[in-house]
């Protein structure tokens, strides 16, 4: 049932929420037990909710990546390191979603911290693509993807994205996932990866549900420092104590920006189709024909910077990381050990133990780029080609309405391949996607079709704060191929 028809039923009374959510947790588990889309799942059900008719999403099963902390949940970010760290509070966005009626039914699987594109880093097992169980869901929210396909109940699910983590999943499971804007959601109650490049976003069923979801957690908090502020979102009033509702203005209605597109104009950059599966391409451009059937216009154009984004992506995303990663040695969360030796051998033991071989493979590569005679070399070079890739982008939306090209360079991997891939392989699978993150721009990820059937996504970027735009081109291309 898809959500906007649920909360019609919620607040009418035809469904009743406790009945409602006895089936729902049997589905769940049954899923769960098939595919490992959740690391933890709620074990309560929602208490009775006030005033049903003025929420946004009253009694709507909304899911949470792991990464994002949850007030009384298991939040481990997908990794050894964090289990059994159950957060004394909510993230922002959580919190948002609990004021307007939602229910969080447990935290998704992901790769460990995010590090990785097919979710086979997670320190919990992987989960499988519900379209074919020996193939990945993508990463790193592979879990939030997978469950968001296989749910027949109404379900929204928070994701979070650094380089592709939203849009490589959706399009690898055939549903819609949206990054907005750089600090567009507050990033307070998220467990890092990349302090720079990491947004919380949205993956649903429909480009609908991601309007309603965004409309609920978009907004200034006085929490988060690099949380932005801006027209359309009236500034929160003044740092307010934990918890308060007025901390956070109200954001803008994006369900209202769903309507026609009409005479979007679009710009498709060529580089984005050289190494892309033929058969990828096609329902891509098949994809863009009926757009402009339907009153678009195209043009093929060039975004030069596109060969250096994944090197300058890797470079800031691990050195950043490799800091962040300090403060898991075995004390303060999760994990922890038999006190032995000095604190620096501590430290090791634990972190040894419980850390995954692509986060050590992380710090390792993290901390050499920011090494005193390296960091010019190449994390502040990292740093100047970022302000390139923006530089590109900008250039493009003084032309074009929006940027459209294929989400991932092919269709989801069957686990036994991805076995085969060497790191640097696994990276490169993330080309089409670090552009658009390390610019900050809001993109969304669309089904257009299938390749050997599995589904293809569709990638739309748009200019900083445009949301509007880019989830009216989606809806658009939801219609044209559904
Ligand atoms: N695959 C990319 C990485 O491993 C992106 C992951 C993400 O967005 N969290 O860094």
């Amino acid at each position: 049932m898809p959500v906007r028809e649920f909360i019609g039923k919620i607040r009418s009374g035809e469904i009743d929420a406790e009945k409602f959510y006895a089936e729902f947790f049997r589905e769940l588990a049954e899923l769960n037990r098939k595919y490992n889309f959740l690391i933890t799942t709620a074990i309560s059900k929602p208490g009775k909710l006030k005033d049903v008719k003025n929420k946004k999403m009253p009694y709507l099963p909304v899911s949470a990546k792991d990464c994002i902390c949850t007030k009384g949940m298991q939040s481990a970010a997908g990794s050894k390191i964090l289990e059994g760290y159950v957060p004394l509070f909510d993230a922002t966005c959580i919190e948002k979603v609990k004021n307007e009626g939602g229910t969080i039914i447990g935290k998704t699987n992901q790769d460990e911290f995010g590090f990785g594109t097919f979710s086979t880093n997670s320190g919990f097992g992987a989960p499988k693509n519900p379209t074919d169980p020996e193939r990945s869901c993508g990463g790193s929210s592979g879990g939030a993807a997978g469950l968001a396909k296989a749910l027949e109940y109404p379900h929204i699910a928070i994701a979070e994205s650094t380089g592709g983590s939203i849009s490589c999943p959706a399009s690898f499971c055939g549903v819609a996932g949206f990054t907005p804007t750089y600090g567009m959601v507050s990033r307070h109650g998220l467990i890092d990866y990349s302090n720079s490049l990491d947004k919380i976003g949205v993956i649903a069923k429909e480009v609908w549900d991601i309007a309603l979801m965004l409309s609920v957690i978009a907004g200034h908090d006085s929490r988060d420092s690099t949380s932005a502020n801006r027209a359309g979102h009236c500034p929160a009033k003044k740092h307010q104590p934990h918890g308060s509702r007025e901390q956070y203005a109200k954001p803008a209605n994006y369900t209202d920006f769903l309507n026609p597109a009409g005479k979007i104009k679009i710009g498709i950059p060529k580089e984005y189709f050289e190494n892309t599966d033929k058969k990828v391409s096609d329902a891509v451009w098949n994809a863009i024909k009926k757009l402009e059937g339907s009153g678009a216009s195209y043009e093929t154009i060039s975004l030069k910077s596109t060969e250096y984004a994944l090197a300058c992506y890797y470079i800031i995303a691990c050195s950043e990381a490799s800091t962040n990663l300090a403060k898991f040695c075995g004390m303060r969360y999760g994990a922890e050990s038999e006190i032995d030796g000095s604190f620096d051998e501590y430290f090791s033991v634990v972190r040894t133990k419980y850390f995954g071989q692509e986060a050590k493979r992380r710090i390792l590569l993290g901390t050499f780029s920011r090494m005193a005679g390296y960091r010019d070399q190449y994390y502040l070079k990292a740093l100047k080609v970022r302000a390139l890739v923006i530089e590109d982008f900008r250039r493009a939306f003084k032309k074009f309405d929006v940027l459209i090209a294929p989400t991932m360079p092919m269709v989801a991997p069957r686990f036994k391949d991805i076995e085969k891939l060497s790191p640097l392989e696994q990276y490169a699978m993330d080309v089409l996607t670090v552009g658009p993150n390390i610019a900050g721009i809001p993109h969304l990820s669309v089904p257009c079709g299938t390749a050997n059937s599995m589904p293809v996504g569709l990638h739309i970027m748009g200019s900083h704060f445009n949301e509007g735009k880019v989830l009216q081109a989606g809806q658009a291309v939801e219609n044209l191929t559904m």
